[in-house]
């Protein structure tokens, strides 16, 4: 195996763009003289913003110009090009006035330095308008009257005409309505060169919606940040906030995440709905092997229900189910969550910070007797030690492990330095699992199967299959034309019985456990995956884009 080393994104574009930024200060201090103007660095020189708008901003970034300052009658302009000829169609109007023009030569960063005051100045405008907020209302109508990707890029374009701080608030409530009336779970503002690119997540899947010029952008995420709660004035960290609007009776939790890159801050918001998902083991698609076996498994008063898969494969919406299905006034649930998604009622859950760690969130957890846990996710040996004792004193644990599949499990809780003798007595069931879009229901249509997928689905249930046909779709206006709608879940599980126990003391390989645990007669991801595709629920495409079904143990 080679050995990758892991870089970090963010520090390395970090690091890149300093490095970048003072070469080209120290280029622009020799080119400046062969223009026969001064260099000048805006971060060191105060920006006089009722001088900086005698241009509009637009104007100002198209041609790369800022008005920073005067002297007597003596406008001081900063410019990236003095040979750009449409600076002086720019600065005419206000020479003609009796002004007259300094130019000084300035690095890219100190220009963008000096436009970001633009941004404080919308804001303060915005203030005194009273339209800092998003107002719900406004979301609410474009919630109601948006019904594709391409509905938000239309409105979007109407607004954009106009150039205001009203603006910057009816294109967030657009932004905000579009993701609510296509159930998108996040937003993405992505700059680029040229232009931002706006994209939603829905089922799991990011889809183009629209782009910004970059002067229309940065107020948006300015305006967002603020929202956020984040500080405005740092652009060159990574900054998480959070805030929510009211919709009718809906409370929208948007947490949002900010990160410098190489063209401007990126940022991304989830939408957490709490109404949005109703927990309930009946909605989770499992088959109804996996079904009875876990109504069976929800019974028992302790020991672990463990379940796996990578970030996204609802793993927390699983779990919560659980939570829900067990939930009566007699017992007393607790969690503790990297952060809490939704609210339960009636649970009791805590989250976790840079003080209260799983670790001693957990032992602080078991001093309040509760009879149910939840831990978000065992990441390391103290929690996994943690929680496998909270399981052995007679409470019923609850929490995930971040691997491939429920075999894998296994192995990676020895790694974490549990005996696998106490895996026996401390584990009831492990679950794997994964997300599947579902194939929408107006424009899905039946094909037949061909030879190579025949064979495939012979080798994955080991055994011919009676069903010759499939179905796919082509994407209609109830699905805005991506052929999926909703999202279901694709099972797999592993009971820790004596056979298993067995296989874990004496070779607790993947194979030797999935051998073990054959005779339970659990579909595995791949069949359970198979089954719903046979079953006309999705396509054998989404199945194998996020489960591979051709290498196989
Ligand atoms: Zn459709």
């Amino acid at each position: 195996m080679v050995y990758m080393p892991q870089f970090d994104d963010t520090q390395t574009n970090v690091k890149l763009k300093k490095l970048h930024e003072s070469e080209e200060e120290r280029l622009m201090q020799i080119l400046a003289p062969k223009y026969g103007i001064e260099y000048i660095n805006l971060f060191a020189t105060p920006i006089n913003s009722e001088i900086l708008k005698l241009i509009p901003e637009t104007t100002a970034r198209r041609t790369e110009i800022a008005l920073f300052a005067t002297n007597g009658e003596t406008l001081l302009v900063a410019v990236r090009n003095p040979k750009n000829p449409e600076i002086m169609l720019v600065l005419n109007p206000l020479i003609e006035t009796g002004k007259h023009i300094q130019m000084f030569l300035t690095t890219q960063s100190s220009m963008e330095h000096a436009w970001e005051q633009y941004d404080d100045m919308e804001i303060s405008h915005a203030k005194k308008q009273g339209i800092l907020d998003v107002d719900p209302e406004r979301i609410k109508e474009f919630a109601h009257s948006i019904h594709s990707h391409l509905d938000v890029a239309e409105k979007i374009a109407q607004i954009n005409i106009e150039r205001n701080a009203h603006q910057t608030s009816l294109l967030i409530a657009v932004i905000f309505g579009g993701a609510l009336a296509l159930n998108a779970s996040d937003i993405h503002i992505e700059p680029e060169a040229v232009v931002v690119r706006i994209r939603y997540r829905i089922d799991g899947i990011l889809w183009d919606v629209c782009s910004f010029d970059k002067s229309v952008s940065t107020h948006i995420v300015s305006r967002l940040k603020l929202l956020a709660g984040v500080k405005l004035n740092v652009r060159r960290e990574a900054q998480d906030g959070r805030f929510t609007f009211n919709i009718g009776t809906r409370e929208i939790e948007i947490r949002t995440s900010v990160i410098p890159g190489a063209y401007g801050e990126s940022l991304v918001m989830r939408l957490l709905d709490p109404s949005a998902s109703s927990f309930n083991i009946e909605y989770l698609g499992m088959n109804a092997r996996m079904h009875e076996i876990m109504l069976e498994e929800l019974k028992r008063p302790n020991g672990t229900i463990l379940t796996t898969g990578p970030t996204g494969s609802g793993k927390t919406t699983a779990l919560y189910a659980f939570l829900v299905s067990i939930h009566t006034p007699a017992i007393k649930i607790i969690t503790l969550e990297d952060p809490v998604e939704y609210k339960l009622p009636g649970i009791v859950q805590t989250q976790v910070n840079s003080e209260y760690t799983f670790e001693r969130g957990l032992r602080t957890i078991l001093r309040q007797d509760p009879d149910v846990i939840l831990v978000g996710e065992i990441r390391d040996r103290e929690v996994a030690d943690t929680t496998i004792s909270a399981a052995l004193t007679g409470h019923l644990v609850f929490s995930t492990l971040h691997t491939n599949n429920a075999a894998g499990a296994i192995p990676r809780l020895i790694h974490f330095g549990i005996d696998p003798r106490t895996i026996g007595s401390a584990c009831n069931i492990i679950l794997g699992q994964r997300l599947v879009r579902k194939l929408c229901d107006v424009c899905k249509v039946e094909r037949a199967l061909t030879i190579e997928e025949q064979k495939l689905l012979h080798r994955i249930f080991e055994q011919p299959i009676a069903i010759h046909s499939v179905f796919e779709s082509k994407g209609c206006d109830a699905c805005d034309g991506s052929g999926y709608k909703g999202r279901t879940g694709v099972f797999e599980a592993i009971q820790i019985d004596a056979h298993v126990v067995e296989a874990i003391i004496n070779d607790p390989r993947e194979s030797t456990i999935l051998a073990a645990a054959k005779h339970q007669n659990i579909p595995t991801m791949q069949q359970d995956g198979l089954m719903k595709v046979l079953g006309g629920i999705t396509t054998l495409d989404e199945v194998s884009r996020v489960l591979d079904l051709y290498h196989l143990e």
